[in-house]
């Protein structure tokens, strides 16, 4: 007696959604099954490199498709790698594949909000056939089990069934009972249509079954007939064309089929090289981030597919793609290889070396170009992957300057995100010769930033600030310190001179030094002195009555949460605290010190002004009890 399986509770689900799904999804089911024998010959193809018997004689790797209008199935057959009893169980059971569980979700909100059509953009794979079928049964069968194999079946609704069966050859067959409403499937010409949008490039011939079109009597007279196949795909990998001669919807296509992204990429850089190094490649940057890939996580499966001699060795050839370059999908063939390549010599192959450095470039310049070209599309490609190109400054010392070209940054002036170079285009200095000054100021958000006192002089004089806020942001500006004719330099640092100052000015500021030099002197021993590197006096701060900066060659205060968070040490970073003489309550300082030196109202004032300023940074407070209690003080009217 057979026994029936259930499928697992998410199968089930996916299940019951698909074969309910609306009619405009269906098409794909054929696109899935061939994606999957495709996989399997080309499996069967790098076994057959190593083992001289796995092929009969005169056998060619082939996808067949057969239709039996009568019957009304649609059969798949292929030669490629097989099905154990085992794995018919483990791969057509359950569902092991990531992101399933996001895409059940994605796939109920669709059909409660009907408008929408996801499931084409989805690989459904094998369960998709149950979009037009009633039952379906897969045979598998090893080359060396006789005609032994094992059939796989099923309705969907009650389970599904493991049974030994009778095939010949190695290979799997997938027939599909078309069910009722989908009749029209059994269409010849429908299927040929399918097969040219979904399937066209997938590097395995296609043989399409004349269809038997003879009446009762012919059929009586010839019961067993022998009928042709016709190949019904390009068999030239998409690749090996030229560029001219593939289509935009063929490239869109095949990206679907080598990245499993649904939407458009961002562009395609296709090219064939002849030269030391031949090889063809095809390869896209995508426009939307993939919802099955976690762009952020560098431990995910990533890497072109790899062909040498047309066949596919690596499915994800890690070693060929620096980790920063995870987003591309790539497929890359190159007669330049062995056939027996292994991961191992992948690492350490000059070729491969040469063809990784030449990817880098064009990737870098095919990106500058689409900035210029398609500015739109270019903002929203660096809205989704901007942190992976940040990652790529910090590895790529040599490159960082082009990447850095590449990104956009908010700032105090412009209302859209620019790049470094229209910063400096808008920079005006009087000679052209000046060595130009990138400013920055780091921190947490937007909101953070924007508060810190020292943007009011940068305000004031119309220079533009740019607003980093990304975590990696303080290593970026770090690791960069440069960019072309400019230095990058925070606002927070202690050596800045946005203006020429006049005598006059000068004057007044060393009367004002001279006024308050002993106040000053007294403010930093009041304060922890390893906290402080010097207090001076700074009228530039706006309303601010205080604020700190990083002494040249100290580190800036984010980097030094990045640092601490990471583990790493950090020595005890000292500041400069400003003091804006402008402001009554520094007035009122400089009043009781002189009324009396060491009134406790003075002080207070002191480690007041510094609480205050470490906080208007996001800084950490060395003791908050003492901050809380002289805020108290303040308010209970300490002051008048
Ligand atoms: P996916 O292809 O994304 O893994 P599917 O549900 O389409 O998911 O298929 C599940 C698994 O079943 C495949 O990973 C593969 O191992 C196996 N499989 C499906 N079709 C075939 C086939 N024609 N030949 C060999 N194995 C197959």
């Amino acid at each position: 007696m057979k026994k029936t399986h259930n499928f697992e509770a998410e199968t089930g689900r996916i299940l019951e959604l698909l074969t309910h799904s609306i009619y405009s999804n269906k098409e794909i089911f054929l696109r899935e099954i061939i994606s999957n024998s495709s996989d399997a010959v080309d499996k069967a193809r790098l076994k057959s490199i190593t083992d001289t018997t796995f092929l009969k004689e005169g056998e060619k790797f082939e996808i067949k498709l057969d239709i039996d209008k009568e019957k009304g199935t649609i059969t798949i057959t292929d030669n490629g790698i097989w099905m154990t009893e085992d794995e018919l169980h483990k791969n057509l059971g359950t569902i092991a594949k990531s992101g399933t569980k996001e895409f059940v979700d994605k796939l109920k909100a669709a059909k409660e909000n009907s408008e929408h059509n996801l499931i084409g953009q989805f690989w459904v794979g094998f369960y998709s056939a149950f979009m037009v079928a009633d039952s379906v049964e897969v045979t598998s069968n090893s080359a060396n089990n006789g005609n032994e194999a094992f059939k796989w079946t099923s309705d969907w609704k009650t389970g599904y069934e493991v049974s030994k069966a009778l095939k010949e050859w190695r290979g799997t067959e997938i027939k599909m009972f078309i069910n009722e409403a989908n009749k029209e499937l059994l269409e010849d010409w429908k299927i040929r249509e399918l097969v040219k949008k979904y399937s066209n490039y997938v590097g395995t011939p296609i043989m399409m079954k004349e269809l038997d079109n003879r009446n009762d009597e012919d059929k009586k007279k010839e019961p067993n007939k022998v009928f042709n196949y016709e190949k019904i795909n390009e068999t030239t990998a998409i690749w090996k064309k030229g560029s001219n001669s593939v289509k935009e919807e063929e490239y869109q296509e095949f990206y679907k089929t080598i990245s499993s992204d649904f939407n458009k990429p961002l562009c395609h850089i296709h090219s064939s090289v002849e030269g030391m190094v031949s090889y063809k490649t095809l390869l896209y940057i995508p426009l939307e981030k993939n919802m099955f890939k976690d762009i952020r996580d560098p431990s995910q499966e990533y890497g072109p597919k790899l062909y040498v001699q047309n066949v596919l060795i690596l499915d994800n050839a890690k070693e060929l793609l620096p980790v920063w370059l995870r987003f591309v999908s790539w497929v890359v063939e190159t007669s330049d290889l062995p056939l027996n390549i292994s991961r191992e010599m992948l690492q350490s192959n000059a070729t491969l070396d040469k063809i990784k450095k030449a990817l880098v470039k064009k990737v870098i310049s095919e990106l500058k170009k689409m900035s210029r070209k398609e500015p739109e599309n270019y903002a929203k490609f660096l809205d989704n992957f901007w942190e992976v190109l940040k990652e790529w400054i910090h590895y790529e010392a040599e490159l960082k300057e082009s990447i850095a070209e590449l990104l956009d940054f908010k700032s105090i002036n412009e209302s859209k995100k620019i790049s470094l170079d229209v910063y400096l285009e808008n920079c005006k200095t009087e000679k052209e010769e000046d060595k130009k000054t990138i400013y920055y100021i780091t921190g947490k958000s937007q909101s953070e930033v924007l508060a810190s006192p020292y943007l009011a002089q940068f305000r004031e004089n119309k220079v533009d600030v740019l607003l980093l806020t990304d975590h990696i942001d303080s290593f970026i500006v770090q690791t960069l310190n440069e960019y072309k004719w400019a230095n990058l330099k925070s606002i927070t640092a202690d050596d800045i001179e946005l203006w020429e100052t006049t005598e006059e000015d000068k004057k007044e500021k060393e009367e004002k030094a001279k006024e308050f030099k002993d106040l000053l002197e007294l403010t930093k021993n009041t304060i922890w002195a390893e906290k402080i590197e010097k207090v001076e006096l700074n009228d530039k701060l706006g309303s601010a009555l205080w604020a700190l900066k990083t002494p040249t060659g100290w580190v800036d205060p984010q980097m030094e949460k990045m640092m601490k968070a990471m583990g790493q040490p950090v020595p005890s970073q000292k500041r400069v605290l400003e003091l804006n003489p402008k402001n009554a309550l520094v007035s009122a300082m400089q009043k009781e010190f002189k009324a009396d030196i060491k009134s406790e109202k003075l002080s207070d004032l002191m480690k007041y002004a510094y609480n205050q300023a470490v906080l208007l940074e996001w800084g950490e407070l060395e003791n908050i009890a003492e901050f809380v209690e002289l805020t108290n003080k303040f308010a209970g009217g300490y002051i008048k």
